[in-house]
């Protein structure tokens, strides 16, 4: 997407965009020439000085606002001690805090155990990696439009986007995929989404192409993130658990996005009372600094020393800031994001009534998209339309990114003010009046 602002002083900007291009991976994907200068919870300026609010959060990443001064904090009292010691060969409080933490919050009645990554993908590689030790079994189950990450275990989950597979084949053998449920486009017109996904996989796929006994693990986001952030039907989840206890195959919810907050409760599954054998989360789990892991039942994590390591996950600094931010969490900040959620979607939805531009509103907390469309008679995608208000709200000083083909979402940090939240909200609408042909 090209960019050109309009109303701001972008020069500092626009020459790192320049030298970026010139030195960094063409992989990446920006929509406009955000260049970050500092943030402090849900306002960031660039290196203009131009403000913004923060409806991106990073990628759903900075749930506690930007630079929560306890987190800071925390990350200056570890970095004052040690930096780095490698949990893989040595012993250190914060990881062993952080781990008990967990397991404590963890989404499973029994006892779990916690391994530690640096990133959401590594923890899919790492659940991938235990589900087969565990099992004995091969093959996964995952989804179309689900996104896990992008080394090679986690993109063989991924069917996302086709740019985001093509030239990198052969992936990971044994891994299938379903259909996601979802409500608004409804794959099975006339049918209840969520029993028809079901059947789908029990009465096609494991009758056909994919024998159960065979398979190690099914692989689901609770709620699908950049696929679009889809909600599925109630029936959807409680059914895989059901169709993983009669198979014997573990269940692997994907908490990376939706989990530390950011629906509301800690994970997203807890909406629904389910329970999973592994769960992966990232993301938010230190407020932007790199940290990923993976929980299991202890039954399942039963792999032997050496088996599996990081040098650098679970790094001290990392969990620090990890344990100021449960502290957070635990503090107010999960019940702010599903009080603001509430407004969130209200607001949008009031838009919806005004705009047919908006097809639909969905999510739970913070974690809510809209879906931009042609008009509300057809619903029919408008990815041009979408890039269009994103390009436009960064014009107004608004950050917002896509999910999805032509979704917008909106993830703020879990603690953002409500008259920030407002003023967002404005930014955005304006942004659609005037993105509208
Ligand atoms: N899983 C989900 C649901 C995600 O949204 C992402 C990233 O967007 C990942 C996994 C991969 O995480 P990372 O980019 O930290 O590797």
């Amino acid at each position: 997407m090209t960019h050109t602002p309009t109303f701001r002083d972008h020069s500092k900007s626009l020459a790192f965009v320049h030298r970026d291009s010139e030195n960094i991976s063409p992989s990446y994907t920006r929509s406009y020439p955000f260049v970050m200068a500092r943030g402090r919870g849900s306002e960031v300026w660039d290196v203009d000085g131009n403000r913004y609010i923060d409806f991106t959060s990073g990628i759903a990443v900075t749930n506690t606002g930007h630079c929560h001064p306890a987190v800071v904090q925390a990350i200056k009292d570890q970095a004052d001690q040690f930096l780095h010691m490698s949990g893989t060969d040595f012993y250190y409080p914060p990881q062993i805090e952080l781990a008990e933490r967990l397991n404590h919050l963890a989404p499973m009645s029994g006892p779990t155990k916690v391994f530690f990554t640096n990133s959401g993908a590594e923890a899919i590689e790492a659940a991938m990696k235990l589900a087969r030790f565990y099992s004995g079994r091969t093959r996964f189950l995952a989804f179309y439009g689900a996104f896990h990450g992008r080394t090679y275990g986690a993109l063989s989950l991924t069917a996302s986007k086709a740019i985001q597979r093509r030239g990198f084949a052969p992936l990971v053998p044994g891994v299938s995929h379903a259909v996601y449920p979802n409500p608004f486009r409804n794959p099975w017109p006339g049918s209840e989404p969520g029993k028809a996904a079901l059947d789908y996989i029990e009465k096609q796929l494991f009758k056909t192409a994919v024998p159960p006994e065979e398979v190690a693990a099914i692989i689901v986001e609770p709620i699908q993130g950049e696929g679009g952030y889809i909600v599925p039907p109630d029936n959807f989840l409680t059914g895989l658990r059901r169709l993983c206890d009669q198979y014997g195959i573990l269940l692997v919810l994907d908490e990376v996005q939706s989990g530390m907050g950011r629906t509301g409760k800690f994970f997203a599954c807890e909406h629904w009372g389910i329970e999973p054998d592994i769960v992966c989360i990232a993301k938010g789990i230190a407020s932007g600094m790199p940290l990923g892991a993976v929980i299991a039942r202890s039954e399942v994590m039963s792999w032997p020393p050496g088996s599996h390591a990081s040098t650098f996950g679970g790094n001290p600094v990392a969990c620090a800031a990890a344990l100021a931010t449960l502290d957070l969490l635990e503090g107010g900040f999960n019940q702010m994001a599903a009080e603001s959620g509430e407004h969130l979607m209200a607001r949008l939805r009031r838009m919806m009534e005004t705009y047919p531009q908006i097809g639909d509103v969905r999510g739970k907390g913070l974690m809510v998209a809209a879906d931009i469309v042609t008009d509300q008679e057809t619903n029919e995608p408008d990815p041009a339309l979408r890039n269009r208000i994103e390009e436009k709200a960064f014009d107004h000083g608004l950050l917002l990114i896509g999910c999805g083909a032509n979704c917008i979402r909106f993830v703020p940090p879990l603690n953002i003010p409500r008259s920030l939240l407002d003023e967002g909200l404005d930014l955005f609408e304006r942004s659609l009046v005037e993105s509208i042909d």
